[in-house]
């Protein structure tokens, strides 16, 4: 199968979710009316990212924490290996691992400075994705997901070295891809070709991120390469004070890129949430995804 997993596997959509560690009491709580939202979806895992050089360490591991005391999901930790030793990334690994985390999302990360500044590896640590994949690999039995780049890494200098990357993590244990946002499906499309002309045959699941704030987005997609067509822009334009029709905007725009990249053969989701869950729900319930009390709970009609 180009996309995702093969015919005979099953023609069932699956979705993940991807949360941040919350800063606030606020945000705490916000998380939780989303998980708890999300959560009847029973979404094949919910990931939680890992902030710059460790930054929400602690963070991501009591948010981690809390989902595997307090709900039936499958968490997956993300973890970044800049500006960490071996000896420190080694112990977080560990640590998961002993709080019964299974799946990882493992990622380079970016320098601390922030955008442009120059990627060094730390002297006693791991270069890249590829080598904190094999670190995790040696470490147990892990489901391994790493990040994948339909538009290229901005420090890719081509296509074929981006690529190259992807196989290297690939053949040190990766099983699954996540990409980068990306709103135009044929670079996508593409980009899965370029992959698997290259002998990479794992997942490529595509990340979608529901624009929650169009401006707020735009800034992000210019700090990590991802393309923001004119379209795109054209859509919500004027609606910047507009909340009520920006989220409709927003649930069209995504609705319309996942039932096309359905289209189109793709079977599994990461829904980047930012924590939100509205956007994300209602595009599960347009793709067939429903709670699943509903479905058990669902009765003949009264005669
Ligand atoms: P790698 O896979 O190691 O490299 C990425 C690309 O950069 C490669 O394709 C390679 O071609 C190129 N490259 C790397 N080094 C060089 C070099 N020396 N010379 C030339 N080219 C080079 N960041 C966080 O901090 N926390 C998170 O939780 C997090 N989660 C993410 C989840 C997903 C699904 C994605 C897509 C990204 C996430 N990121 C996260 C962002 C990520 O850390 C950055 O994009 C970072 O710049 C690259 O990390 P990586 O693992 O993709 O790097």
């Amino acid at each position: 199968y180009r996309f995702s997993r093969r015919p005979e596997q099953g023609g069932k959509i699956r979705v993940s979710f991807e949360f941040f560690p919350p800063k606030t009491e606020e945000m705490e709580r916000r998380l939780w009316e989303t998980v708890e939202r999300l959560a009847p979806l029973r979404p094949d895992f919910v990931s939680v990212t890992y902030g710059a050089g460790g930054s929400t360490r602690e963070r991501t591991a009591r948010t981690v924490r809390r989902i595997l005391e307090e709900t039936a999901l499958t968490p997956a930790a993300h973890l970044t290996c800049v500006d960490a030793d071996r000896e420190s990334v080694d112990a977080v690994i560990r640590d998961f691992a002993a709080m019964g985390v299974r799946r990882f999302v493992a990622l380079r990360g970016d320098p601390a400075e922030g955008v442009g500044a120059a990627y060094r590896p730390h002297p006693r640590g791991y270069a890249n994705g590829a080598e904190l994949v094999a670190a995790l690999a040696r470490q147990g039995d892990f489901d391994i997901s790493v990040s994948a780049y339909p538009e290229k890494h901005p420090e890719s200098p081509d296509f074929a070295t981006d690529i190259e990357m992807l196989k290297r993590k690939v053949d040190n244990g990766a099983t699954r891809a996540i990409t980068q946002f990306f709103f135009d499906n044929d670079v996508y499309e593409r980009y899965v070709e370029r992959a698997r002309r290259a002998g990479i045959y794992i997942p490529i699941v595509p990340g979608i991120l529901p624009v929650h704030n169009f401006t707020q987005m735009q800034r992000f997609a210019g700090q990590c390469g991802a393309h923001v067509p004119a379209w795109l822009a054209e859509r919500f334009q004027g609606l910047e004070h507009d909340a009520a029709t920006h989220q409709l905007v927003a649930a069209a725009v995504a609705a319309e890129q996942v039932l096309d990249l359905i289209e189109r053969g793709v079977e599994d989701f990461h829904f980047y949430t930012m924590n939100r869950a509205d956007l994300a729900f209602a595009i599960c319930h347009l793709i067939g995804i429903r709670p699943a009390v509903e479905q058990a709970g669902r009765q003949p009609a009264a005669a």
